[in-house]
């Protein structure tokens, strides 16, 4: 049977802020079990929280912000839920004392050790996973994010940008732990030279450098190397697993994605969520 897991103790880790630039100090503290994950912003007065998996406030434009009402938030969530999820971590307290997590390294692997490195502490209760029933998807533009039932988590992406450097990619595979942290978990975030400059002059991305963020231009990254051929779509897929477990569970699925970003993973993740609360059938406990 399939436990739940928490963080063995508590720890912090410190970085900047990729968007805010604002240095950012995020404590990890042991949850009981069937709490799930619960974000904190210990620098708000009355310390308000918001725990994954219920109607949570979900607002979006190029990044994943969680919302605890009265216009406050933590935005930047994706990396670090897609540590948690690769760290098998159901139940857990983070605490900021910022509205954005740390950029770290741009990927999801320094969360990751972090987490690994201070311990993971098995549960008692059974791991509740979300089982897809019936195909689920949106679709905008040129862009489509479909999951459909499968017995395993598979995700097939596929990108495609007019950067030459970038062009066509693809990765496509079941992804479990193992997989997770060799091959999504250290893809960094990217984005094309033009972009950080339109963004570095509406006052965002003042966290990002050359070492966290893979700046594109026609030849490749800016000061910096590829840790994989098809890292952008690596990361892509690391994105879309951190937006998947804003759902507070891991969700079992075969996903199909079509140059999908934030804005269309959240839209799914919403529409998973409507279908779940109108059908208790698909919480299921897992093998
Ligand atoms: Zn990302």
């Amino acid at each position: 049977m399939n436990r739940q897991n928490t963080v063995e103790k508590e720890f912090f880790l410190e970085g900047k802020g990729l968007q805010t630039g604002e240095p950012v100090k995020v404590f990890f503290y042991p949850e009981e079990e069937n709490r799930g994950i619960t974000f904190i912003r210990g620098d708000l007065a009355g310390k308000p929280a918001v725990t994954l998996g219920g109607m949570s406030e979900l607002d979006n434009d190029r990044r994943s912000k969680i919302g605890f009402g009265g216009g406050n938030y933590v935005e930047t969530v994706e990396h670090i839920l897609a540590a948690l999820w690769g760290a098998g971590i159901d139940n857990v307290k983070i605490e900021l004392d910022k509205p954005e997590l740390p950029a770290m390294d741009g990927s999801a692997i320094q969360f990751l050790e972090a987490v690994k490195e201070n311990g993971i502490k098995p549960q008692s209760a059974e791991r509740q996973m979300i089982q897809i029933k019936n195909p689920i998807w949106v679709e905008r533009k040129e862009s489509f994010l479909g999951i459909f039932p499968s017995d395993v988590f598979k995700i097939s992406y596929i990108l495609e940008y007019q950067n030459k450097a970038i062009g066509k990619q693809f990765f496509s595979g079941v992804l479990d732990a193992d997989i997770f942290l060799k091959e999504i978990a250290p893809a960094r975030t990217f984005c094309l030279k033009e972009e950080a400059e339109a963004l570095v002059k509406s006052g965002y991305g003042k966290g990002a450098d050359f070492k966290n963020t893979l700046v594109m231009d026609e030849n490749g990254p800016i000061d910096n190397i590829l840790r994989f051929p098809n890292e952008p779509a690596r990361h892509k897929v690391l994105d879309l697993i951190g937006d998947l477990y804003i759902l507070g569970r891991p969700v079992k699925g075969r996903v199909i994605a079509i140059r999908s970003g934030h804005q269309l993973n959240l839209e799914l993740v919403k529409k998973i969520k409507s279908q779940c609360i109108n059908s208790k059938i698909q919480m299921t406990k897992s093998k």
